[in-house]
């Protein structure tokens, strides 16, 4: 289905601004009550960032990681005839997965339109409250008239400027590692969250060399040290080389040519490619906010209260775009969960989304899964009431492997005052990713480490190490 380009309408009950996560999830639900619903995208494909360049060809490119891995494994399981090296053929996969994606962009436009939401393509900007303006491919404006405005415009990476970092711009960013034709050889991956730990992952398990530049010594800081800690030292061993406590100040060269990296600490590196992961910032240049007086936080992200409204009446963000807990399924929470109370019966009047206890996920190797409070969280919150269970230990599977392959597994659990409230969940290792979702549900449920220990455990798995935890 392509989008519309005449107007439907000119007065809707609810307007989106984005069709990512947050927008195509939030004015489905909200036609699905019958009520008209404009959905406003710019880029040629729905689906935004987790779609396109985020989750799901990321996962993509996790699942051909991790063949390699196993491919590496195979010998020790006595497959005969096994390469020594993996050789992944990047250039013939990329179009492959490209077209998987483009299925996908097809099926959000079928969706929407079995739905009945009017999907424009053009550039949203709000008018007023009660106005929004799409500035078409061609130029052509189209004005809607609506009391209700979806800000769900998502988020971009962040990258330092030439000002900042000499020749940053020589480097790439998340959505430029998703164009990458051919597998560089020799990666610069500058961050230390998500999106640096998982794409360093993907190409340091393909093959490519990765020097990963992190400020502290340690990624992911924002969560539990011990996962900080083991992920970091499984990486080194693995052969990333570490740049701790470097902060990149110049990158030199010409693109497509070989670039030279410097650190403060004089590191000096050439590589094929740099790529920045240090962050991403919000979506709202040019959408007509400050105008209005809706407030943006000190990062810029839209100010949202708990039923994800701004300041201005009728004005509600979601979504990355709204700054907190930037996940898939939680800016698709947060908009189902909007046009339920703004929109749906009785029952949902109050519909909110709770952002606490939200579990996650790092696609690194091994994958990471953690839920609610870290140990230095729930110590400052908790003080002496805080108990830690702790169990490191190697996978069944890895029992054949070479030593030198042997994935570490460490599970921890965090519980509070007498009744032991499990009130964090931190596990890596084999398995982790999928792991979690249930773990999840326990603690979002209110789970003792009594519960856990009267479960009984599934055998032999890894996590039943977290219903066995002494
Ligand atoms: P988006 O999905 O970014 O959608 C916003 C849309 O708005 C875009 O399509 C944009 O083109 C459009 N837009 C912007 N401005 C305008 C305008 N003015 N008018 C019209 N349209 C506009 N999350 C997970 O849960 N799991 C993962 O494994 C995961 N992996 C990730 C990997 C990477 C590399 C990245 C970058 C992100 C990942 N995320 C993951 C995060 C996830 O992609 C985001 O949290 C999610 O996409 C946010 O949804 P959203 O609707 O808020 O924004
Ligand atoms: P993150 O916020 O996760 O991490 C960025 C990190 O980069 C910071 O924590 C910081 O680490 C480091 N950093 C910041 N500025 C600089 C700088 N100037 N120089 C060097 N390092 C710097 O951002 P990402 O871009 O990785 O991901 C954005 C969000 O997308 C994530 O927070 C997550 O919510 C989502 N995402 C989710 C995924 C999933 O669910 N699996 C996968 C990918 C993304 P430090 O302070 O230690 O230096």
């Amino acid at each position: 289905m392509a989008p519309i380009s005449q107007p439907k309408h000119d007065r809707y009950d609810v307007v989106f601004l984005g069709g990512g996560s947050g927008g195509v999830a939030g004015s489905r639900r909200a036609a699905s009550y019958g009520k008209k619903v404009a959905l406003i995208e710019i880029s040629d494909a729905t689906g935004g960032t987790c779609v396109n360049v985020g989750c799901v060809p990321k996962k993509v490119m996790w699942h051909a990681a991790d063949i390699a891995d196993k491919i590496r494994h195979a010998k020790n399981y006595q497959f005969l005839d096994v390469p020594e090296e993996p050789k992944f053929n990047w250039k013939v996969f990329k179009p492959q997965r490209d077209a998987y994606i483009r299925r996908l962009n097809g099926i959000y436009d079928n969706n929407l339109a079995k739905d009945g939401v009017d999907y424009y393509h053009g550039f949203g900007r709000i008018v007023s409250p009660t106005q929004v303006e799409v500035t078409q491919k061609d130029g052509n404006k189209l004005i809607f008239n609506t009391d209700n405005i979806v800000v769900a415009t998502g988020g971009r990476p962040t990258i330092p400027s030439d000002e900042q970092i000499p020749g940053a711009s020589l480097g790439i960013n998340s959505d430029g590692f998703f164009e990458l034709e051919d597998q560089p050889k020799r990666v610069a991956v500058v961050g230390a969250g998500y999106i640096a730990v998982e794409l360093a992952g993907v190409l340091h398990t393909l093959g490519s060399e990765v020097h990963m530049f992190i400020r502290g010594q340690t990624i992911l800081r924002t969560f539990d040290v011990t996962i900080q800690e083991t992920l970091t030292n499984w990486m080194e061993k693995t052969g990333i080389r570490f740049h701790k406590g470097h902060q990149v100040t110049k990158v030199e060269g010409a693109k497509g040519q070989p670039l030279t990296v410097t650190t403060d600490k004089g590191d000096v590196v050439e590589v094929d490619c740099v790529l920045w992961a240090i962050g991403r910032h919000a979506n709202t240049e040019g959408v007509g906010l400050e105008e209005l007086g809706v407030k943006l936080d000190k990062k810029g992200d839209v100010v949202t209260n708990e039923y994800q409204e701004s300041n201005v009446k009728g004005i509600y963000a979601i979504g990355d775009v709204s700054g907190r807990a930037l996940l898939t399924p939680v800016a698709i929470a947060a908009g189902r969960r909007l046009s339920n109370r703004l929109f749906g019966p009785e029952k949902f009047k109050n519909d909110k989304l709770s952002y606490e206890n939200i579990p996650t996920v790092v696609f690194s190797h091994p994958t990471i899964g953690t839920v609610g409070l870290t140990e230095a969280e729930a110590r400052e919150k908790y003080g002496d009431a805080v108990k830690i269970y702790k169990s490191s230990f190697r996978a069944l599977y890895f029992a054949m492997i070479d030593e030198e392959h042997k994935e570490p597994s460490v599970h921890k659990l965090i519980c509070v005052g007498a009744e032991e409230r499990v009130v964090g969940v931190h596990i890596i290792g084999l398995g982790s990713d999928e792991i979690m979702q249930g773990f999840g549900v326990a603690v979002k449920m209110g789970a003792t480490k009594a519960d856990l220990d009267d479960t009984v455990a599934i055998h032999p798995t890894s996590a039943e190490e977290l219903v066995t935890l002494r």
